[in-house]
């Protein structure tokens, strides 16, 4: 909708009358739920095939560290693999829980578009979320404590993203730290400090994407052993929890939270549990995307964690402007930056923000996995005219 709005003319496509274009929220929430449902319905069925597997849906609460009941039924385990997940971290501002608001999941079932949206939490989810909202139509602001949206990426990378939004209408607001909600007259507000103003935002809906804890209430640990740190499952690299028979995995112990870190540890925490095996998990290269467009992924370390560690680094970057491909398609937006160690030419990080980076990082997640040196990427032939030559490129320039 975005492309065919604001850019059609551009493509040379005549007779669309953005104006006139609109979005119909409940059909594409019908559709993402269709697609989910899907997948849910192919994992259930694997799983429903497995002779090995009794399958029940319910909450589990462990009653001793071998019981667990799961509604009306109890189960008896002499070992247990938690993948309970996460959720949003509990609301930590005065008045928002009266006021209400919306978390991630609300927000992908919102039957109607809300005209206005505070999004609280400038990380990937609230940003992926402004996006997606301020296209569909929402006028939407963004609210991030951090003096940068996506504090854990490159500097560069916040800056850009920022600037994109903001062009789209969004109105983003870093070093913001929201003190007081309430609801008056149908809008809901956020008073935030700034520096030493304080500013009143107003909307029909506040979103809160501000951290992650694991899903642990109810659950029963108090009665087995398991140990909180932080806000995450106290886990050790082999996944065992500080109980001797139950392990953990996936976004409830708190490190990378994404689904391909937790389907990696999986078959660990299983071949551990079920073999006895003493398999260990290495998060070194664990690739990460942010669904916006341009999209954002990265490997390994960025450039100020990397000189932290006291590397001597070089690092090579390429910008997609100078790309044909990145030219025919429109998207010229962005760059790709290597970070290599001088002395010993292994690839450290890699870093892109542009159209397809969650596709393109792969160069570089192959290469890091095995120690490597720039060298493979900036030597191989690469397709011409594809995206990854702006990869290559940058390997060049890193070596
Ligand atoms: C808005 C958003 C967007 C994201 N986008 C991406 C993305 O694009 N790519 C990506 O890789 N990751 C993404 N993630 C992260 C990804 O969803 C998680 O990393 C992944 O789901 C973690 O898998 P998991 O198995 O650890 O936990 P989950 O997928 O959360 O699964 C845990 C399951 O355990 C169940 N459960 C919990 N407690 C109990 C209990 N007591 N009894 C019974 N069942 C229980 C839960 O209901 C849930 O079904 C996103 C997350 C959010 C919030």
């Amino acid at each position: 909708m975005h492309l065919v709005r604001d850019r059609a003319a551009e493509f040379g496509v005549r007779g669309v009358d953005p104006s006139a274009l609109s979005f119909d929220l409940p059909t594409a929430i019908t559709r993402k739920d269709g697609i989910v449902d899907g997948i849910k319905a192919g994992i259930f069925k694997a799983l429903d095939r497995n002779k090995n597997i009794t399958f029940l849906t319910g909450h589990a609460e462990f009653t001793s560290p071998v019981d667990i009941r799961v509604d009306n039924h109890t189960i008896r385990a002499e070992k247990t693999i938690l993948a309970v997940g996460s959720r949003t971290a509990p609301v930590k501002i005065p008045g928002l829980e009266k006021a209400g608001y919306i978390t991630n999941n609300e927000a992908l079932k919102l039957e109607t578009l809300p005209q206005s949206m505070i999004i609280v939490g400038g990380g990937y989810i609230g940003v992926e979320f402004a996006q997606m909202y301020a296209r569909f139509g929402t006028s939407v602001t963004l609210l991030g404590r951090s003096p940068r949206i996506m504090p854990k990426e490159e500097h560069e990378f916040s800056e850009i993203l920022a600037d994109l939004l903001l062009a789209e209408g969004i109105k983003v607001h870093t070093s913001t730290v929201a003190i007081q909600a309430g609801r008056e007259n149908d809008l809901a507000f956020i008073i935030a400090r700034h520096e030493s103003t304080e500013i009143r935002f107003e909307a029909e809906v506040i979103l809160y994407a501000a951290g992650r804890t694991a899903r642990v209430e109810g659950l029963g640990l108090e009665q087995v052993g398991v140990e909180i740190h932080g806000s995450f499952l106290k886990a050790d690299n082999r996944l065992r929890t500080t109980a001797p028979n139950i392990w953990s995995l996936g976004d409830a112990n708190g490190g990378p939270m994404f689904t391909h870190r937790a389907t990696y540890d999986g078959p660990i925490a299983a071949l551990n549990v079920v073999k006895e095996l003493e398999r260990e998990v290495d998060y070194r290269v664990v690739p990460r995307a942010i669904f916006t467009e341009p999209a954002l992924a990265s490997v390994g370390l960025g450039e100020e964690e990397a000189r932290r560690q006291e590397h001597d680094i070089k690092v090579g970057i390429a910008k997609f402007s100078g790309s044909g491909r990145a030219k025919a398609i429109g998207d010229t937006e962005g760059l790709v930056k290597i970070i290599v160690d001088v002395e010993t030419q292994e690839i450290l990080g890699g870093h892109i923000l542009g159209p397809h980076a969650d596709m393109l990082i792969h160069q570089i997640v192959s290469a890091m996995y095995e120690h490597g040196t720039p060298e493979p990427i900036a030597k191989s032939i690469h397709v011409h005219p594809t995206l990854s030559e702006v990869v290559k490129k940058a390997a060049k320039a890193a070596r």
